[in-house]
C-alpha cells in the first residue's frame, strides 16, 4: 500500500494513503508516561491496542455511536476516516484513581456517585492542562453544539463499555476519549485500549492497564493480553 507519514505520536503513526478521506493508523509497541518523561516498550502492545480498539469501535457503532473506524488492514493497523482532531481530551471517570484521587484527596477505588467528565487541552508542550467549557469557548477549540454532542456521546460510550466490561469481570475505572470532525459531524476517534483506560479485575481489583507500566508493577504484557482475551472472547 502506498502510504505517506502524516503524523507520528507517542503510540501511533498516522499515514495518508491513496484513498480519499481515509488514513491508515499504525499502533506502536512504544510506551510513554508522565508526559513523555518515562519511556519504554511493551511487547505486543501495538497489536493488542489495535485489536481492542477495533473491537470497541465496532461495538459502539452497533449501538449508534459514530466512530472513525473503517476496517483492520493487518494486526496492528486500521483504516480510519480522516478526521480533524478536536484538541480537547475527554476523561470519563466512574471510580476515583490517578489525578482525580490526588486532586480531591480521595482514596483510590472509591466509586463516584455519578460519572465525572473532565476536559484537557491536547498539548504535549503544556502537558495537557485541565480546561473547562469557558476555556474551550474562549480559545474556540470547539463550538458549543460540538461540545454538547461530545458530552452526550461520552456518557453513552461510558454506559456501553462499562456494561460490556462488567460482564467480563472488568471494572471500567476511567478512560480518555478524543473526537474529530468529519464531513461536518463529530465522531469518536483515536483509540480505546489499556493505554487510555483504567481496567481493574472486578474481583481482585488487579490493574490490567498502563498503570502497570507507569508504576513499575511488572506483568505489563500479560495484563494487556488478558484484556484482549476478555474483551474479544465470545465475539462481540
Ligand atoms: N489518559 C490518557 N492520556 C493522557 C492522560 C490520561 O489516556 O494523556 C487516561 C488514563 O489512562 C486514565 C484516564 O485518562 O485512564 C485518567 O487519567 P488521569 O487524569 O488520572 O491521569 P494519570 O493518572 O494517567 O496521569
Amino acid at each position: 500500500m502506498d502510504k505517506r507519514l502524516k503524523y507520528e505520536g507517542k503510540a501511533k503513526r498516522v499515514y495518508e494513503i491513496s484513498e480519499e478521506d481515509v488514513y491508515l493508523v499504525e499502533f506502536k509497541d512504544d510506551a510513554t508516561a508522565f508526559n513523555g518523561k518515562k519511556k519504554g516498550s511493551i511487547q505486543g502492545k501495538g497489536v493488542i491496542n489495535a485489536k481492542v480498539s477495533a473491537h470497541f469501535f465496532k461495538l459502539l457503532e452497533e449501538q449508534g455511536v459514530p466512530t472513525h473506524f473503517i476496517e483492520m488492514v493487518d494486526d496492528n493497523s486500521m483504516k480510519v476516516k480522516a478526521v480533524e482532531i478536536i484538541p480537547v481530551e475527554v476523561v470519563v471517570r466512574n471510580i476515583a484513581a490517578g489525578s482525580l484521587a490526588k486532586r480531591l484527596g480521595l482514596e483510590e477505588g472509591i466509586h463516584l456517585k455519578k460519572p465525572v467528565l473532565e476536559f484537557y487541552y491536547k498539548s504535549d508542550e503544556l502537558g495537557d492542562p485541565m480546561i473547562n467549557i469557558y476555556h474551550i469557548r474562549a480559545m474556540e477549540f470547539a463550538k458549543d453544539e460540538e461540545m454538547q454532542k461530545i458530552e452526550e456521546l461520552s456518557f453513552k460510550i461510558n454506559d456501553i463499555l462499562a456494561d460490556y466490561l462488567e460482564k467480563r469481570d472488568i471494572l471500567l475505572v476511567d478512560f480518555k476519549l478524543e473526537f474529530g470532525r468529519y464531513k461536518g459531524k463529530v465522531i469518536l476517534a483515536d483509540e480505546i485500549s489499556p493505554d487510555t483506560c483504567r481496567f481493574w479485575d472486578s474481583k481482585t481489583k488487579e490493574k490490567l492497564d498502563k498503570d502497570r507500566f507507569r508504576r513499575d508493577l511488572g506483568g505489563v504484557e500479560e495484563a494487556y493480553q488478558e484484556v484482549l482475551k476478555r474483551v474479544t472472547e465470545g465475539g462481540c
